[in-house]
Order: structure tokens, then C-alpha cells, then sequence
């Protein structure tokens, strides 16, 4: 499924910067509303968001005012708004961005189904609502899938894709990669109020809420301390004066609604709501009206108690929404730092990240307290105490809902971390920000090999990342370009005898994914003897994007594991695929949870480690295609000319541009 058109249906609040996104990234969308006049004013929207964006890029010196002048029209040129459904013929991904109800939603969506080609995904926006409600509207209930961006859409970079009952995996896949696509970050979750980001932000926020009530304290000072506190980027009442007290009101009430009285709603904030004082939208007068408090109470808080239930009521939630199976630990994280602005270089720690940093022991017993004083609200998740009980403590013990590398003692390379643990060897992959594949990669990686395969001490060799987020993005393209054509050789020949060594030795090879591997990265998983990816893990060979061709073996591994006719779809058109496709196309052995994902790679290793030598070295050289070297020297002429041709030398620099790149075909 691709995406060549695009349309948003209401241009509001959110369809303007919403279409301008889309615009932005080179595709064409149709903006449609039920007045020129809201048209004209989403229109007016996306000019002045991309004015404000090329206007900095201008200040940075990377483009002229001339060049932003065109790049302003170019990108609104894209963007047709309209009142009508006429230019609906051929779109393939529309995203409704209509009022918050359900009759409207489902009156948009059956309009959508009729006008709209059979192929078409048609995605909602919606914060709170049932998508698959709106699907029962449609005759195509599995290609209607949530796509739901957070306010300003401009600025905030996740989208939460949203799996309702029907949706087809691979519709919530192309959703996913169209939001990379016009560069947002996309999580995917289940269907349950409040999705992942709005649920475990007004579960924690609920509890300063009832304080503040209950406590009468200052808002003001409340504010004050809890960004002190470093929990969030701002205060709550602050915050909810900036997004809409209706808004928020809403959410609030629908999420008590659905999960009880661990929520709460803050009867100040309806009061407030009721008189129409809906914060900065109704002309600032909210919470606060010209920095003043508008809720009584004016005793002092104990910020850093205040902060703390906060984090404990985070964590419970982001726990409950893993065990329901909404979401992935990594997925849960990365939306509330996409969603939530919780940005762990700050200091402001996102769930789960924050709970193995502090020690999930000391997580355990701060919530038995907060049970016994506050009430079951606070009562210790099934898989906290799982982990405890593990004795999975976090960063401390090297598990905890992520893994973290305990590294040997001694001399150890810059990029490539050695741990070992009995006869099995780990290899963390440690070049930040993105463990991209440089040459120091890949020369301290055989470093840490030889040294493995040289000892005679281990069976078999996991590698991981330590990197939460990532496996690995794929080649260093910029050290790539930089190397001349000699060195470049040099690097090439002795990664490809590595990768070929990993898939031969007698020690086997476990790759540990635990997140994207793209390019590079996912042709070292390949070359391991298996993969083990957890549920959060995004398998992609993305170089056709860039004018060139996979490297390291995506043209000759990648056939063998999945198959010629998929391994020419994920070579020639570059999408990611998620490890549940992964598992079904045999690149992945097993996907497991991903905070199971270390302790499974481990037992893998484990058990080959402990398997006869001898044996396992025959059985893997026997097993390889006889063909497979001559098949690499292929790819290496084949990669050497692409990278060499004009289209290559484009790519890279759009790509690196952050722009479309335009082929000549050279
Ligand atoms: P909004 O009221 O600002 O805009 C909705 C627009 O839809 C209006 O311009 C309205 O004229 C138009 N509209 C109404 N019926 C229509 C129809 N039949 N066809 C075409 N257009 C129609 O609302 P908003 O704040 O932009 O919210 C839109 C959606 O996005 C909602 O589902 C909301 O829950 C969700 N959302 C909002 C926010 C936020 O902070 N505002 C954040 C995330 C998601």
C-alpha cells in the first residue's frame, strides 16, 4: 500500500498543521472542510507554519530567503482546499480531523467510504473515540485504522497509530511508515480509552489534581515545584491552560468514565469549563487569568511528594497498559517523550526508563507504601513484581524492563562493549545516538570477535544494543562518503568477512533486536544464526531511498531467510516491516516481549553454547548456500556502482538535506 495522495477531512485546530505536514514532505494533499471559510483558515495555518519553519532554516543559514520564498509555494501548492469530496478519487490515505463525535465521525466516514478508491486508508485523528465505531461505518472496517497527532501538530512529533478491532497489521504498517514518512514518530498501540500517551499523562496528572483539591493547595506553587521537580517540561495547571480546559476536561471525564476512580477529574477545571474560561483559546483566561491563580487554595505543596506520586501513578499506568498488551515498553516510552515531552536528556525520564534508573526494587516498595496510604490505585503491577521477583532491578542488575550492558572489566573498544557471562559472550553495540554501523563499528566488532572465537572459552555470542530505542540505523552514509575508494574497499572486504564469519564459526551468533535495524543494522541480525526480536523491533532495508543498494548482504541474506519475491519488495521499496511480519516471513525466529527479549537471546545462547563444537560448526558450514560468497561478490560490484552514480550522490545529500531526492537515472 502507498501513499502518493493524501487528504485531512476538517481543517481546524489540527487538519491545517496536519496537512501542512503532509505537504511539507512532498506529497499532495486535499484539505476539505464544510466552509471556505475554515478551509481558508487551515490554509492560512500551514503557510504560517511552514513560513515559521523555512524562516529558521533561513537564520541558520541553510537556505536563501530566495530559495524559502519558492519552497514556501512549493509546499502550499500542494496543499487543495476544498469544500468538496471531488478530488477524493484518487487519494490512498486520509486522515479525519473532524469534531470529537461519534455520529459526525461515523456520517465523515461513511462519505469517505463512497468517494474515496477501495484501496484507500482512511485513518481518524480522533483522541478518545472508537475507531472501530467508525469502521462499522465503512464496507472496509480493516483499513480503518487511528492516526492521532498531538497538539500543536507541527511541533509534536509522535502519532499514535491505533489498532482497532478490523485493522488489517499490514494497513496499521503503511500507517506507521507514512508517519516516518512525513517525519513523525509513530507508535502503534491497541484500542483503549485514551489510547497510551493521553492515559498514563492523565492518570499521573490526576493524582496533583485531587492534591490540589483535596489538600487546598496553590496552583501556583504546584506549578512551580513541579517542574522543579523535573517530572514533566511544565507545570500541570500551566499546561492545561495552553491545550484547552474543555479539552483536557473531556479527556478526563471519558477516561474516568472508562477506568473508575483511579482517575480524576478536577472539579475547579469543570467549573471553569462551565463558565466558559477554557484557558489561552478563550483569551487566556483559564486556570490563570493574567498569571494570577483562578482556584482557591493557597497552601504549600510538597513538590518533591507531589512529583513522586506522579512518577509512581505513571509507572502503574504504563505497566497495566503493557499488561493489557496496548503497547510495548519501547513504544510506551518513546510516546510519551514524542507526545509528552519527557526528554530523558532533561532529566525528565519516561516511565519505564525512570523505574530501571531508579531500581525496580525501590519502584516495589515505594508502591506498597503508596497503596497503604493512597489506596489500590497504587497497587504494584503483576509484571513490577514479576521482574522483582526476578530480581530484574533495572539498570543496577543489567535487566530490567530494558537490558543494559554490564560490561567486563578491562580494556574494552570505543564502539563494541564485551561482557560475558559463562560460555556465552555478549557484543552490545554502544555508538550513540543511533548505533550506526561506522567503521569504527565495524572494526571494533571484529575486534570483540576475535577475541571471542580466539579464546576457545565461548559457545556462542549474543549481540544486543545498548541503546533502548535502537538496534541499529543502518551505515555511518556520512563516514561512508568520506572514506576514499581504497579505504572504502578495505572496510567493505573485512565486514563481509566478518558478517560471512558470524554465519560459519563454530561459536553461534544471536542477534538480540530490540528495536529498528534498518540497512546496515539489519543485515548484521542477518548474519547472525538467528534472530530474536522483540515485539517492539522494525526490520527495514531502506537504501533504495537513498540511490543506493544494500551493502553488507541485503541483497543475497535477506532472499534466503524471507524468500526472493519479499526480499525484492523490502530491497526495491524500502519500507520497515514490524517483527510480527518479521516472524511470519522467517527473518525473525521468535518475537517476545520486550523486556523478555535480552533474557530469551540469552537462553538461545545458552543452549547452542552448550552444543557439541564440532558439530555445530559443520552443521552451519553445511548449511550455507553454496552460492552465497559468489552472491556477495555480485552485491559488492553491484553496491560499488551505485554508490558511485550520480542518483547515489543525490540521494545522500537530499537525504542528509532532509528533502525529496530527484533521480536522473545516472
Ligand atoms: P476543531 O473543532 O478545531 O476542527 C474541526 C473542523 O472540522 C472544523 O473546522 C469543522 O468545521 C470541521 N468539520 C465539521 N464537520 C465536518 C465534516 N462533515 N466534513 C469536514 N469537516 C468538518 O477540532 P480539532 O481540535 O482540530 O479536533 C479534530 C479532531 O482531532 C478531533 O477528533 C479531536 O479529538 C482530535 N484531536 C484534537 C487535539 C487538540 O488538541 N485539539 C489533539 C489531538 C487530536
Amino acid at each position: 500500500m502507498f501513499v502518493f495522495k493524501a487528504a485531512v477531512v476538517g481543517a481546524g485546530t489540527m487538519g491545517g498543521e496536519i496537512a501542512q505536514a503532509i505537504a511539507a514532505s512532498d506529497i499532495p494533499v486535499v484539505l476539505k472542510d464544510i466552509d471556505q471559510k475554515f478551509v481558508d483558515h487551515g490554509l492560512e495555518k500551514a503557510r504560517e507554519v511552514t513560513k515559521g519553519q523555512l524562516d529558521r532554516l533561513v537564520k541558520k543559514e541553510k537556505l536563501t530567503q530566495e530559495q524559502a520564498d519558492t519552497r514556501l509555494e512549493q509546499v502550499l501548492g500542494l496543499i487543495e482546499g476544498t469544500t468538496s469530496y471531488d478530488s477524493f478519487g484518487d487519494v490512498d490515505f486520509v486522515i479525519e480531523a473532524a469534531p470529537e463525535k461519534m455520529e459526525i465521525k461515523q456520517r465523515v466516514f461513511a462519505e469517505l467510504d463512497e468517494v474515496t478508491p477501495g484501496h484507500a486508508i482512511l485513518a481518524s485523528n480522533t483522541s478518545s473515540l472508537s475507531i472501530s465505531e467508525m469502521g462499522e461505518a465503512t464496507l472496509r472496517p480493516e483499513k480503518v485504522v487511528g492516526f492521532h497527532f498531538f497538539y500543536p501538530a507541527s511541533v509534536m512529533p509522535l502519532v499514535e497509530v491505533i489498532e482497532g478491532a478490523d485493522t488489517d497489521p499490514e494497513v496499521t504498517q503503511t500507517a506507521y511508515n507514512f508517519a516516518q514518512t512525513i517525519k513523525k514518530q509513530p507508535i502503534t498501540c491497541g484500542e483503549v480509552p485514551g489510547f497510551v500517551v493521553n492515559r498514563i499523562l492523565n492518570s499521573a496528572v490526576g493524582e496533583i489534581w485531587r492534591a490540589q483539591e483535596e489538600q487546598g493547595l496553590s496552583i501556583k506553587k504546584i506549578d512551580e515545584a513541579v517542574a522543579a521537580a523535573n517530572v514533566a517540561p511544565m507545570g500541570p495547571f500551566f499546561l492545561v491552560d495552553l491545550l484547552g480546559l474543555d479539552t483536557v476536561m473531556h479527556v478526563a471525564e471519558h477516561l474516568q468514565e472508562s477506568y473508575g476512580d483511579s482517575f480524576y477529574v478536577h472539579k475547579g477545571m469543570q467549573q471553569l469549563v462551565a463558565d466558559g474560561k477554557l484557558g489561552a483559546k478563550s483569551g487566556g483566561s483559564g486556570f490563570y487569568e493574567n498569571g494570577e491563580p483562578q482556584i482557591e487554595g493557597d497552601a504549600d505543596p510538597d513538590g518533591e511528594a507531589l512529583a513522586e506520586l506522579m512518577k509512581l501513578k505513571a509507572i502503574v499506568e504504563a505497566c497495566l497498559v503493557l499488561q493489557e498488551g496496548v503497547c510495548t515498553v519501547r513504544d510506551t516510552d518513546l510516546g510519551m517523550m514524542a507526545g509528552a515531552g519527557m526528554d530523558p536528556r532533561r532529566g525528565i525520564m519516561p516511565p519505564f526508563m525512570g523505574a530501571d534508573m531508579l531500581g525496580l526494587d525501590v519502584v516495589l516498595e515505594k508502591l506498597e507504601r503508596a497503596q497503604e496510604e493512597h489506596g489500590e490505585r497504587f497497587a504494584p503491577p503483576t509484571v513490577l513484581k514479576r521482574l522483582v521477583a526476578q530480581r530484574r532491578l533495572g539498570q543496577k542488575s543489567g535487566q530490567g524492563f530494558y537490558a543494559y550492558p554490564q560490561a567486563d572489566e578491562g580494556e574494552q573498544t570505543e564502539t563494541v562493549k564485551l561482557e560475558t557471562r559463562g560460555a556465552v559472550a555478549i557484543a552490545w553495540l554502544a555508538n550513540p545516538p543511533m548505533n550506526a554501523i561506522s567503521p569504527q563499528v565495524i572494526k571494533d566488532l571484529a575486534a570483540v570477535w576475535e577475541k571471542v572465537t580466539g579464546s576457545g572459552d565461548y559457545g556462542a555470542m549474543v549481540i544486543a544494543s545498548s541503546n533502548p530505542v535502537v538496534f541499529s540505523a543502518g551505515a555511518d552514509i556520512k563516514a561512508f562518503t568520506q572514506m576514499d575508494e581504497a579505504g572504502g574497499k578495505g572496510l567493505i572486504d573485512s565486514g563481509h568477512a566478518l558478517l560471512r564469519d558470524l554465519g560459519s564459526n563454530r561459536v553461534s551468533t544471536v542477534a538480540a533486536v530490540n528495536s529498528l535495524a534498518f540497512g546496515g543494522g539489519c543485515e548484521l541480525a542477518m548474519a547472525c544464526d538467528f534472530r530474536i526480536g522483540a515485539y517492539s523491533a522494525v526490520f527495514g532495508q531502506p537504501e533504495v531511498k537513498l540511490g543506493i543498494i544494500p551493502g553488507f548482504g541485503g541483497t543475497q541474506r535477506l532472499p534466503r531467510l524471507v524468500g526472493a519475491s519479499k526480499a525484492l519488495e523490502m530491497n526495491l521499496i524500502g519500507d520497515a516491516i514490524s517483527s510480527g511480519e518479521a516472524e511470519a516471513y522467517g527473518l525473525v525466529s521468535r518475537i517476545v516481549p520486550d523486556h523478555e527479549l535480552f533474557d530469551t537471546a540469552l537462553a538461545w545462547a545458552r543452549k547452542l553454547a552448550g552444543q557439541a563444537p564440532v558439530a555445530v560448526e559443520k552443521v552451519k558450514q553445511a548449511s550455507t548456500d553454496p552460492d552465497l560468497d559468489e552472491g556477495i561478490e555480485n552485491e559488492k560490484a553491484a553496491f560499488a556502482s551505485a554508490f558511485q552514480s550520480e542518483d547515489a550522490k543525490e540521494g545522500i545529500s537530499a537525504f542528509l538535506g532532509k528533502r525529496s531526492a530527484r533521480w536522473q537515472g545516472k
